[in-house]
């Protein structure tokens, strides 16, 4: 490890706490797709930073440890008169929950304790910013519906316009101001690869709203019907890092409808062999922590999709004074969220390949504040380290609301979160 984390920290956004645990600043980490804009800080953390958490955590006498002690008293107590209520499937979901607890406790102490990081984490949101940009997202500012779009009959028939910028550099020697020029390239938004191959970001115009799209990235904008136009003719051209986050159904998501969900057994039927690349890939699925979905996802998913677990990562939620969101113990509301990893053959694994990979450690854990509901962090970088095949790894994400440099982002709205609005201008 090294000796003084932080100044590598302020660059990538990753903050190595002890060898099983990290933190991690979203922010930073999508910022390195792109050259011209970065993402809001304010707009990403819409959530966790409000005027009563940063009272509590600049104003409080009580120490973030301190306070922490006393939760686990409060969490000891309601779990003595929670245990015997539980029914056999919420036993099996305690067991599990008990036994990655001390990796989650280990890494949350070792976050109160870092002192430096600590500090910085208040000032996430506010990193950067000038206060003119530090406003607000407008809660008026209408948004698109990206799915509405997508299924009116009318969606095959719509352009995205990406605007390239050239910078002209013929006489800035001269003393004149550097000039720019604009190339428009217009193509289909739905059912349809748009990239930008470029090195820097690009702006894109769809019905008067602008849209950020970050260097070297693509998206394929589509319902899960057609997700089979996404597979390559050739599976050298397949995938060897598949991140999916799918729509599950939960009584959360119900409540709230940010977007559509969607029945376990559709999920069965997503081309996971045929997106692979020949030599193999590394699958990450977000799972809820219900036992039913976990049994689910052993038992029936990863087998059809053919793959083979091989570890769990944690996400571990902390709000801006470096506190848990919620009470770890609280059964539906847990502060932590699990990553199931998997290896999935490509055509030309022989099984001592992915065998000599670099071994998955089980248990690691990164913590990060939360961004919009159900937003994941780009975790992404932290997977690299054991993904089979060619490097730099041909990334895919599923399910996909945002988008990432040299990945490839399918679903109903990879676009949410490009829209200008969570950007500022460098
Ligand atoms: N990982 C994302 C993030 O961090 O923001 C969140 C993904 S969210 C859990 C699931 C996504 O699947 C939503 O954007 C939803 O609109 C999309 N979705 C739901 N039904 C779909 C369908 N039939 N086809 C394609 N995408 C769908």
């Amino acid at each position: 490890m090294e000796d003084n984390p932080l100044p590598s920290f302020i660059k990538s956004g990753i903050y190595q706490l002890n060898l099983t645990a990290v933190f991690i600043d979203p922010v930073r980490l999508l910022n390195r797709s792109y050259t011209r804009f970065r993402v809001s800080p304010s707009t990403y953390y819409s959530r966790f930073f409000d005027s009563t958490n940063s009272t509590q955590s600049t104003n409080s006498t009580q120490s973030p440890k301190a306070s922490e002690d006393s939760r686990k008293r409060k969490r000891k107590q309601k779990k003595k008169n929670k245990v015997q209520s539980l029914n056999e499937r919420e036993q099996i979901a305690d067991r599990r929950h008990q036994e990655v607890k001390p990796f989650l406790l280990k890494a949350h102490e070792a976050l109160l304790e870092a002192t430096d990081i600590l500090k910085v984490l208040r000032n996430l949101r506010n990193d950067g910013c000038v206060v003119r940009e530090c406003k607000e997202l407008s809660k008026e500012s209408s948004e698109l519906s990206l799915m509405e779009l997508g299924g009116v009959w009318q969606a095959p028939m719509y352009e995205i316009v990406l605007n390239y910028y050239h910078d002209d550099k013929t006489f800035q020697n001269e003393g004149f101001p550097l000039a720019h020029s604009i190339e428009q390239r217009v193509t289909p938004v739905f059912n349809n690869l748009v990239a930008n191959e470029g090195n820097d970001d690009i702006e894109a115009e769809l019905f008067n709203h602008k849209y950020i799209i970050p260097k070297r990235s693509c998206f394929y904008m589509s319902d899960l019907q057609q997700i089979d136009s996404l597979i390559p003719a050739d599976s050298d051209c397949g995938f060897n890092l598949i991140v999916i986050d799918p729509p599950w159904e939960n009584g959360s998501a119900r409540q709230k409808v940010r977007y559509p969900t969607l029945p376990n057994r559709y999920f069965l039927s997503l081309p996971v062999k045929e997106l692979c690349h020949t030599s193999g890939a590394l699958l990450a699925l977000w799972v809820t922590n219900r036992e039913k979905l976990r049994d689910f996802v052993e038992n029936d998913l990863f087998p059809k999709w053919g793959v083979t677990y091989a570890a769990s990562f944690y996400w571990l939620k902390v709000k801006a004074n470096g506190i848990l969101t919620g009470e770890l113990d609280l059964f539906h509301h847990r502060p932590y969220e699990c990553l199931l990893l998997g290896y999935c053959k490509g055509k030309d694994t022989h099984s001592g390949k992915l065998a000599r990979m670099n071994p998955i450690p089980d248990n690691r854990v990164f913590i990060s504040v939360p961004g919009d509901y159900s937003r994941k962090p780009p975790i992404g970088e932290l997977l690299l380290d054991y993904v089979p095949g060619p490097i730099p790894a041909r990334c895919v994400e599923l399910f996909a609301r945002e988008m990432i440099a040299g990945w490839t982002s399918w679903g109903n709205e990879p676009l949410h979160f490009q829209d200008s609005r969570y950007f500022v201008s460098k």
